[in-house]
């Protein structure tokens, strides 16, 4: 049987976005993310990340310190009681209309295909409206956390959720599951 998944932007989302994040000691976990988490593994959901990386294209970001920042922030997850599956990274310039990078769905979709997870039943979370793009682009709801980016302002469709916390969002996600 196929699995529910949360699929989750990283920065501005899960961390404080330092960006073009290079130095895994600056990893900072945002308020609320574990119990919301938590929440959403009682409720039967895994978990997979999906994150636009063009710093890697600019040569900002080394991949070694990438996969080495996705280590630690999934033994983070565990240390919390959380299995955090997989970081899918788009590692391309913001131009490039590439199919793995956000607002595509491609990253979406790997994670799908990799860990057979129903997408009709799963929700993509991120604090940009090409977050929220991906995720229906790839046959998710979509969630949109913080304001700094607006819907009112996008040619993209609004999200089914827009909250200010992580934990609201799954206690959204939870009751319209
Ligand atoms: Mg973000």
């Amino acid at each position: 049987m196929k699995k529910k998944a949360v699929f989750f932007d990283r920065d501005g989302t899960l961390i404080v976005d330092k960006i073009y994040l290079n130095d895994p000691d600056q990893i900072e976990f945002l308020p609320t993310v574990f119990d919301a988490l938590r929440l959403l593994r009682d409720h039967g959901f895994c978990f997979l990340g999906a994150t636009n990386q063009s710093g890697v294209a600019r040569g900002i970001v080394k991949i070694e310190n990438l996969y080495e920042i996705h280590r630690r922030i999934k033994a983070e997850f565990a240390r919390n009681g959380v299995d955090f599956l997989e970081f899918y990274y788009a590692p391309y310039m913001t131009d490039t209309d590439h199919f793995m990078r956000k607002p595509n769905p491609g990253m979406i979709l790997s994670g799908a295909s990799d860990y057979s997870i129903d997408l009709k039943n799963s929700w993509m979370v991120g604090d940009k409206m090409l977050d929220v793009e991906a995720g229906h682009r790839a046959g998710c709801r979509s969630a949109l956390i913080g304001f700094a980016d607006l819907p009112e302002n996008s040619n993209f469709s609004p999200p089914e959720i827009h909250a200010g916390s992580l934990l609201e969002i799954a206690q959204s996600i939870v009751a319209m599951s």
